[in-house]
């Protein structure tokens, strides 16, 4: 595995990746590396001839009072984990190199990106569209991967595609589950023994909206109010949202179909967490870790 830092070295590698003919699957992550990232390199994979996963905390992307300074970071156990994954470039830019100034032209997501997670953390998708987009502009991935898990980011990042005319293919992978059905996330770390235990509730109320869809239910504020219900008996979690949306562009709706996404949002022991599911999927699809 080749691990660079410098912008013109993970060009460079791009590049001569490209000459030779193979093709460049991406997985940008913020680090703290977990079997969910390494289901996106396995993705890649499959869709590419050369696998480039990208590790930077993305200070544009955070909040005043968010987790940025101690969001969790793991650059030896990273390197370790992506090296078994199969990554063949693993690129840690600077921030600096990144940013040498403040970034004046940024990407707008439009309405979609003030629903949901978008309403919770202003300004949140701005920054992530706009530095997925530096991103693409540096590495040019033929292909990249994104997971389920954040479903509105990965439905902004199809729609910045479309609109921009970004010539990338998308691939969003389904979401890795602990055992217990707890979606992987580099800030469970944050969760104690108590706070580890409560969190399951974000998977037992989707599993239990899932239940009312197939049941038969179509009402998103029936779906919603079940799903609120198992939050609401759990001690030790404050729900931020629990929605019915569009799958497109997360506009809330009253009839809930197949396509419809239940996302939820809650703080769990002083940690935010959040996991979805696609109502006519169900939650079979996604991949539990031994
Ligand atoms: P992060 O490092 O948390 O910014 O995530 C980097 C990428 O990994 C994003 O595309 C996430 O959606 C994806 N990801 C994070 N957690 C999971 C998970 N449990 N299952 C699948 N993909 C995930």
């Amino acid at each position: 595995m080749d691990v660079v830092v410098a912008l013109e070295d993970v060009r460079a590698r791009v590049h001569d990746a490209k000459r030779g003919g193979r093709r460049v699957g991406f997985v940008p992550t913020m680090g703290a590396l977990h079997a969910g990232h390494v289901s996106l390199v396995r993705r890649a994979r499959a869709h590419a001839d050369l696998a480039l996963l990208s590790i930077f905390v993305n200070p544009l992307q955070f909040g005043a009072g968010e987790d940025f300074a101690r969001y969790p970071r793991d650059p030896v156990g990273d390197r370790g984990l992506a090296e078994r994954a199969g990554v063949d470039v693993l690129w840690m830019p600077e921030a600096g190199a990144l940013y040498p100034q403040p970034p004046r032209v940024t990407v707008s997501p439009g309405p979609a990106g003030g629903r949901l997670e978008g309403a919770s953390r202003p300004g949140h998708f701005a920054g992530v569209l706009t530095v997925v987009l530096k991103l693409f502009a540096l590495v040019e991935p033929d292909v990249a991967v994104f997971g389920r898990k954040d479903f509105q980011q990965a439905a902004l990042i199809r729609a910045m595609v479309r609109d921009l005319n970004l010539s990338v293919s998308i691939v969003v992978a389904p979401t890795v589950r602990e055992r217990d059905g707890l979606a992987l996330s580099s800030r469970n770390v944050y969760l104690d023994p108590p706070a580890r235990a409560a969190a399951t509730v974000l998977y037992r109320a989707l599993s239990r909206g899932v239940e009312a869809y197939r049941g038969g239910e179509r009402r998103a504020a029936a779906i919603v109010e079940t799903a609120l219900g198992v939050m609401a008996g759990q001690e030790g979690v404050a729900p931020d949202y629990v929605a019915c949306a569009a799958p497109d562009d997360l506009a809330p709706v009253e009839v809930a179909d197949a396509g419809t996404v239940l996302a939820v949002a809650a703080r769990v022991g002083g940690t935010r967490l959040i996991d979805n599911v696609v109502l006519g999927d169900g939650l079979e699809g996604d991949v539990h870790v031994a």
